[in-house]
């Protein structure tokens, strides 16, 4: 692969290749929509992306957002960190997707906050599809939660799933389908810089990028969705 410098070329060549594996797996060019992951990273970088085209750009710390995240152009704010359900109206306050909800108590929490505000919000069900990750409801378990969370009023669009570090990718990629296939929805959030190809053959319709588009983080720090 050629080095790219810019983040705006970074942006460019991630598209071709996304459409191209898609292509490769019987989708359409175009089917998978590309978040950009701007942890660590500085407004200015936001920027880029979004002027390179990216409309989707995806927060996990809500601290970090309260800078960067403000009056930004015309696109989709998701926060991808894990809810506190004291953080809601901040949560609800500065992004339009939530797509980390994994039990009740989060969903109401932002449900609560949504109405207070007067504002619309669009959640996924974050589901655990890997040994290595805290977070999430088990598969066996989406279905259900979703259904709660809707008969809340919320709505609910779909799934959001990080893969293991390690061992069998394909297992927790084929199991993050079934739980968008059992909870329904437009939106299969899966795949980061390292296994987004992987993803795009599961089915992924949103991928996760971080690295790839803004260069390594500054501090290697795990991911805390
Ligand atoms: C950091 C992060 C990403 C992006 O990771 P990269 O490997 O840098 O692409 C995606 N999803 C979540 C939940 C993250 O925390």
């Amino acid at each position: 692969m050629a080095l790219a410098s810019t983040i705006g070329e970074r942006v460019a060549m991630l598209r071709a290749r996304v459409d191209r594996v898609a292509e490769a797996a019987g989708r359409s060019a175009g089917s998978v929509a590309i978040l950009g992951v701007t942890k660590t990273q500085p407004r200015d970088a936001v920027l880029a992306a979004i002027a390179a085209g990216l409309s989707d750009v995806g927060e996990n710390y809500l601290q970090e957002a309260r800078e960067k995240y403000v009056d930004l152009p015309a696109v989709h704010r998701h926060f991808i960190g894990h809810v506190q359900t004291n953080k809601a109206k901040a949560i609800v306050g500065l992004f339009d997707v939530v797509q980390s909800i994994d039990r009740l108590e989060a969903g109401l929490a932002i449900e609560k906050a949504a109405r207070a505000l007067g504002r619309g919000v669009r959640v996924l069900v974050q589901v655990n599809v890997s040994p290595t990750e805290r977070f999430g409801v088990a598969p066996a378990g989406a279905a259900h939660l979703a259904e709660q969370l809707r008969s809340e009023g919320l709505t609910v669009d779909g799934v959001m799933a990080i893969g293991p570090l390690e061992g069998d990718v394909d297992h927790a990629f084929e199991t993050a389908r079934e739980a968008f296939a059992a909870v329904g929805g437009t939106t299969l959030s899966l795949g980061m810089s390292a296994d987004w190809e992987r993803a795009v053959h599961f089915g992924s319709t949103m991928i996760r990028i971080g690295t790839a588009i803004f260069g390594a983080r500054p501090v290697q720090e795990r991911v805390t969705a």
